[in-house]
């Protein structure tokens, strides 16, 4: 039995948080809306981060951007000024891998960015995957931590290389998708059924996630989205913050990402032409040429 502090109970902190406390562990939780916190049993309420935090041996944060975590953790009511330097702060929040970068520099403790991919479902079933940058001692102690939340957790580096695995990880995802939204819409042009095209792509060289576990047309793979009518799943609005993240990365860096450019064009069209709420591999209605049923 551990005690953690947990900041930022949304779609995604809330079950995590919920998985901690079936795991045993003693939480106390903190977000700006009271109803939040209010909807999760068991745990003690903090006032601020920095009183979630007190007495914590870690402190989990789960908000929406590099700024809100930066405040979290070395804000006047942060939780670095609460804990001992022992206290070991994960961040499972996507953020910018230049502001992880500095948050652990500045921190004074152990800090992990630990960001996720396996979306609200993963989160509820505890299936997550950590991709996590830091110290290799902090994440041997905060792994049993992460596995009470998570499948799988990888160790990608330094401070910064868990933000950096998940921009590259959701850029080639979101290329992909587009990739074979394309090809089913090429193949409607050209007579040919989907299930034809999902037969013969999936055993050759066109197969890939986005078309044997996600795939964006109704009928091959019962449970994707596209069954649904793009029910997410993981939203359009978060793709196209994933890509402008990794675009800044690639900008900053000296990357040529050209594909990952133009991904960033087609989601943010998508989402100005009504694709708000859908799920990402919705696309395929933009790319047929239309969004509000138009596309189907
Ligand atoms: P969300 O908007 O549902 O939740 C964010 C929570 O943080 C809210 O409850 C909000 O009140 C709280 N909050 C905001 N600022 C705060 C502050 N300063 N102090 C305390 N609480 C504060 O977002 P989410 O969907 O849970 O996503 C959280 C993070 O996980 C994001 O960085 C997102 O990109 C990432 N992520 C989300 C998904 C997904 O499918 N939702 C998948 C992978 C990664």
């Amino acid at each position: 039995m551990t005690t953690i502090g947990f900041v930022g109970l949304g779609n995604m902190g809330a079950p995590m948080a919920r998985n901690l406390l079936k795991a045993g562990h003693v939480i106390a939780v903190y977000d700006v809306s009271t109803d939040a916190m209010e909807r999760l049993e068991g745990v003690r309420m903090a006032t601020s981060a920095a009183d979630a935090a007190r007495g914590a041996a870690f402190v989990v944060t789960m908000l929406p951007a590099g700024r809100h975590v930066r405040e979290a953790v070395l804000g006047p009511s942060g939780v670095a000024g609460a804990t001992d330097t022992g206290t070991i702060l994960i961040d499972c929040s996507t953020i910018d891998v230049a502001t992880a970068r500095e948050i652990a520099a500045g921190a004074g403790r152990p800090f992990l960015d630990a960001p996720v991919s396996g979306g609200v479902m993963g989160a509820e079933a505890g299936t997550l995957t950590f991709m996590v940058g830091g110290p290799a001692d902090a994440f041997a102690c905060a792994e049993p931590i992460l596995r009470c939340m998570g499948k799988t957790v990888v160790h990608c580096g330094d401070a910064g290389a868990g933000q950096a695995a998940k921009a590259c990880n959701n850029m080639l995802l979101a290329i992909s998708m587009i990739g074979t939204c394309e090809a089913f819409v090429l193949a409607e042009k050209l007579g040919l059924s989907h299930e034809a095209l999902f037969d013969v792509a999936s055993k050759s060289s066109g197969q890939c996630w986005s078309l044997t576990t996600y795939c964006p047309v109704p009928g091959p793979v019962p449970g994707s989205p596209a069954n649904r009518d793009y029910k997410p799943g993981f939203t359009a609005e978060l793709m196209v913050k994933d890509l402008g993240l990794a675009q800044e990365a690639a900008t900053a860096n000296g990357a040529s990402t050209p594909m990952g450019a133009r991904a960033l064009e087609l989601y943010r069209d998508f989402l100005a032409q009504g694709g708000e709420g859908s799920d990402f591999s919705g696309i395929i209605r933009l790319l047929r040429g239309g969004v509000n049923g138009a596309g189907d």
